[in-house]
């Protein structure tokens, strides 16, 4: 019985160690997203971000998404920077240190310095879970959930800031007018890069970025097809 008391007293303790800090909780002031498992320190970098998030949402009318709980986590997917769990209401970010070690997985965003990258990613994430109940004709909605985040995400950033991720044009020239068709999920897979500059030139092209994106979140404007 003590022996078995002793073990639970030290179990505890053990786990009470372990998972004190994982397990608080913090609350943004927005509503919308509760931090787990990150450090004070972040708290206020992932609070404003998911505020700016839900301001260039609101500004173009867009519907926001549910609340959120946005956790740290060292994604086993090298390849991954930052992961919405449709369905969980989850976002899992790597902190910023990890993202530091994995800059050859961020490609275009990789000029950017590493807290405007991780508040980027964060606003990403949050503009996929505005994304959760879009209908979806198709199998998958990937390239049109992407279209979605890209453009907030880059809406998000300085003109300074976007310039380092889509290549800027000469003065004077007109963007090649890029087609519904040439934003699709191959090139997402096969050329990323190349996604997120079609992404911007595409939403951009009619100087109403707010009208394009509400189609996209309102399941009219799909960039997906049907895959047999
Ligand atoms: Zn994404």
């Amino acid at each position: 019985m003590s022996a078995f008391f002793l073990r639970s007293v030290i179990l505890s303790t053990l786990l009470g160690l372990g998972v004190s800090s994982s397990a608080e909780e913090f609350r943004c002031e927005n509503g919308l997203v509760t931090i787990r498992n990150s450090p004070g320190a972040l708290h206020p970098a992932i609070c404003t971000a998911s505020d700016r998030a839900l301001s260039l949402l609101q500004s173009c009318d867009l519907k926001p998404p549910e609340p959120v709980e946005i956790q740290l986590s060292e994604l086993s997917d090298k390849t991954c920077i930052g992961l919405f769990h449709c369905g969980e209401a989850l976002i899992e970010v790597l902190p910023p240190e990890a993202l530091d070690a994995r800059r050859s997985a961020v490609g275009a965003f990789n000029g950017l310095p590493t807290p405007r990258l991780f508040e980027s990613v964060i606003v990403h994430e949050i503009a996929h879970a505005a994304m959760e109940d879009v209908p979806c004709p198709y199998d998958s909605c990937v390239a049109s959930s992407e279209y979605f985040a890209y453009s907030i995400q880059l809406l998000d950033l300085t003109e300074a800031e976007r310039n380092l991720v889509v290549p800027p044009l000469d003065n004077g020239t007109e963007p090649t007018r890029v087609t519904h068709d040439q934003v699709n999920a191959l090139i997402l897979y096969m050329a990323p890069d190349l996604f997120i500059t079609k992404v911007w030139r595409h939403v951009t092209a009619k100087n109403d970025v707010c009208t394009q994106l509400k189609r996209v979140q309102d399941g009219t404007l799909v960039f997906d097809t049907f895959h047999p």
